[in-house]
């Protein structure tokens, strides 16, 4: 029993509608198992520009900071596409990560039986697939620098710097042969080392650190051949390692796998307060409507008791009443079957509550 302080950010579109839902069910793990939560809320992204002309205002940094834990939404939208770069709702994100420290990105994508034909693969080739993509979140293109856009005419250009140092390689790849220990104990090291040098040197570091981990199988591949792989045979995979850009085009498509990146969580972990959210984004196209999905955030959850708190039975309650709910039938709009009702999102988290507190 103990007090926890989560700081929660809905952000923008169906951010909102997930992340009231997320916090209910931590609430009812408080009180199923004794703890003190406290929610502070805080504004990033879209609706922080909307009330403070920035995406990242200092008091959520501040107030995310002196939290246990983040539980975050999503953010973005439409409205503010058009905004300066440094003030889109992105690069309020992209800051959070960096000032957070948070270097490591764990997306955990597991195929579950009741929705094997929820996903536009065969069956066959799904089932049984359970892979933990760790995406390196600090570094590489997304942060590197030169970049920018200059010149005029036809000579105008846009260009942007993929770096890497050995520290940042060592630190992610040593978690990845971490986490394999407790799982099937087998990492993939996704790079494009015969093209980019920075990722010839990701490579031969990730090799130097498996060195420290002779009971975990290492393995390489190129990120073109790990696309296809993954939808050919995704079970050859355990823990897949890779840097900023590969993961998020590779975790998005491990997504398609569990058949719905509404079902998808996210961990971002190795700083000082690690932060949990969906892996999707705002999805403008069905924010405000109770279509959205709120099992990703509700896993997101489950991932904060588990690599935020350590609180691990806590974390197993959740993702056995998520089971339990795809078992009983319940779906939302993303995963529907035919003959199972649509649910909105209340209701699917209702149904999760349902499971929560019956035991
Ligand atoms: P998206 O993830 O928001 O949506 C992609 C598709 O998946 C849409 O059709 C959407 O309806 C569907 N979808 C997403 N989450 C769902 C859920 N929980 N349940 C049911 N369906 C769901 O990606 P996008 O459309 O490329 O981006 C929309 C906005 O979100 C953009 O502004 C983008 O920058 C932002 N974004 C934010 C984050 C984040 O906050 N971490 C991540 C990705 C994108």
């Amino acid at each position: 029993m103990a007090n926890y302080t989560i700081s929660v950010i809905h952000g923008d579109g169906i951010g909102q509608e997930v992340g009231v839902e997320g916090v209910r069910v931590m609430q009812a793990i408080g009180e199923k198992f004794g703890h003190t939560f406290t929610f502070p809320e805080y504004l990033a992204g879209g609706a922080a520009l909307d009330a403070h002309g920035v995406p990242l205002p200092d008091d959520t940094l501040k107030g995310v900071k002196d939290s246990h834990a983040l539980l975050f939404g999503a953010i973005g939208g439409p409205k503010w596409e058009k905004v300066a770069h440094h003030l889109k709702p992105e690069a309020g994100l992209l800051k959070l990560r960096k000032e957070l420290g948070a270097f490591a990105n764990l997306r955990p994508a597991v195929v579950f039986d009741e929705l094997l034909d929820a996903s536009t693969l065969k069956p066959e080739v799904l089932r049984g697939t359970d892979i933990m993509v760790l995406r390196e979140l600090t570094g590489g293109i997304y942060f590197g620098t030169p970049r920018g856009i200059d010149g005029e005419g036809p000579q105008r250009r846009g260009y942007n710097t993929e770096v890497y140092h050995v520290y940042e390689i060592e630190r992610i790849a040593k978690m990845a042969f971490e986490i394999a220990r407790g799982r099937r104990k087998k990492v993939c090291s996704v790079d494009k080392a015969n093209v980019l040098e920075s990722s010839q040197l990701w490579r031969d570091t990730v090799i130097g650190v498996a060195k420290a981990f002779p009971d975990v199988a290492l393995s390489h591949m190129y990120v073109d051949n790990a696309a296809m792989q993954l939808i050919r045979d995704p079970k050859q995979f355990d823990v897949i390692v890779t840097g900023n850009i590969f993961g998020d085009i590779l975790s998005d498509e491990s997504s398609q796998l569990t058949g719905s990146i509404g079902m998808l969580a996210s961990a971002s972990v190795g700083g000082p307060v690690g932060f949990f959210e969906p892996i999707h984004g705002s999805a403008p196209d069905i924010a405000g409507q109770q279509k959205a999905n709120p099992l990703a955030m509700i896993g997101s959850a489950a991932l904060l008791l588990r690599y935020g708190l350590k609180l691990e039975a806590e974390a197993i309650a959740i993702e056995a009443a998520i089971r339990a709910v795809l078992k009983d039938g319940k779906r939302t709009g993303d995963i529907k079957q035919a003959g199972l009702p649509v649910l909105t999102t209340r209701q699917m988290a209702d149904a999760v509550l349902g499971h929560l507190r019956a035991k």
